[in-house]
């Protein structure tokens, strides 16, 4: 089965902003909780827990923002016909780096 680039970052697409929105929903329940529990005892035993549960699910919401951007950013280069062309240097990206990457905008050696 052959997808094209279009598809590829549509379908992309789809997962980065369904994976954002069980970050996004994750950190409701979490702030749901925290209001409950400060409620409940002032002394907060589970602080600790849920305040680092809270930064990971904040770090993780961060990252799949930014890759939502990214995939933002190649579907733009996409339509611009600057798909497959890196950024950095010019020369053509791998097709088997834009097929496991499809929002790579670099070329593997401008990567590093
Ligand atoms: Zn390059």
């Amino acid at each position: 089965m052959t997808t094209s680039r279009a598809d590829d970052l549509v379908q992309r697409r789809r997962e980065a902003a369904a994976q954002l929105e069980d970050a996004m929903r994750e950190l409701a329940e979490l702030r749901r909780l925290r209001e409950v529990q400060y409620d409940d005892d002032e002394h907060d035993p589970d602080g600790v827990s849920l305040s680092s549960e809270w930064s990971r699910l904040e770090g993780l919401k961060q990252t799949r923002l930014d890759a939502l951007a990214a995939i933002d950013a190649a579907a733009a280069r996409f339509e611009r016909g600057e798909d497959g062309i890196c950024s950095v240097c010019g020369q053509p990206i791998a097709p088997a780096r834009l097929e496991a990457r499809p929002e790579a905008t670099t070329c593997i050696r401008c990567a590093r």
